[in-house]
């Protein structure tokens, strides 16, 4: 099993790592022709107006667009915004790929950087500690999207931080930066399955 990460800006290195704890091998995906033979791609958390900027010069929008079509995609807080099909009036290359509407630092300067302990639906019951940093939030989901979207974590007001839309995984928070490997353990069963179905 080979996991991609997308390596054009920001905090790539950090799940790499994770993906090496786990023992799966990985590429730094800056090429569209680095994205034949993977299983699955996380995209980092970072700045997505940059991500999409370079991944728009890589001619990388549309290898990927087909990637995340077929085969297991994460992306972490820049990443979210960059997998989500509405981000409202930002004009920004995305790959509108997910079925949900994300509003980009929508904590605003006053917290811009938080920590939370949160459950997760699909993990056990420990909560998961989770970082935020400039994050975006998922405003909305479409209700009538195939597959559905299921969402996987909110705040403790009820405003939603990670979702699965069949195949994808989004989260507004960077769990790349924390000791708790068990999203990208939870990714890895993703991948897995998808490869061996
Ligand atoms: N605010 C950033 C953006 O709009 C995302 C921040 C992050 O990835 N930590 O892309």
């Amino acid at each position: 099993m080979k996991v991609g990460v997308l390596a054009l800006q920001g905090a790539f290195i950090e799940h790499e790592k994770k993906l090496h704890a786990l023992g799966i091998e990985t590429v730094q995906v800056r090429l569209p022709a680095q994205l034949d033979g993977l299983d699955g791609l996380i995209i980092p958390g970072g700045e997505s107006t940059v991500i999409g900027k370079l991944a728009a010069e890589y001619k990388l929008i549309e290898p990927l667009r087909a990637f995340a079509s077929d085969k297991p995609t994460w992306g972490t807080c820049a990443g979210m915004i960059f997998l989500a099909r509405d981000i409202g009036n930002d004009r920004q290359p995305i790959l509108g790929v997910m079925d949900i509407t994300v509003n980009r630092n929508a904590f605003g300067r006053q917290i811009d950087s938080f920590e939370q302990a949160l459950p997760v639906t699909v993990l056990d019951d420990a909560p998961f500690n989770a970082v935020f940093i400039r994050a975006p939030l998922v405003t909305a989901v479409d209700a009538a999207a195939t597959p559905p979207v299921e969402i996987l974590s909110t705040l403790p007001d009820g405003r939603i931080v990670a979702v699965q839309q069949g195949h994808l995984l989004a989260t507004a928070f960077h769990p790349e930066l924390t000791d708790d490997l068990r999203l990208h353990t939870y990714f890895a069963q993703m991948v897995r399955e998808r490869a061996s179905a």
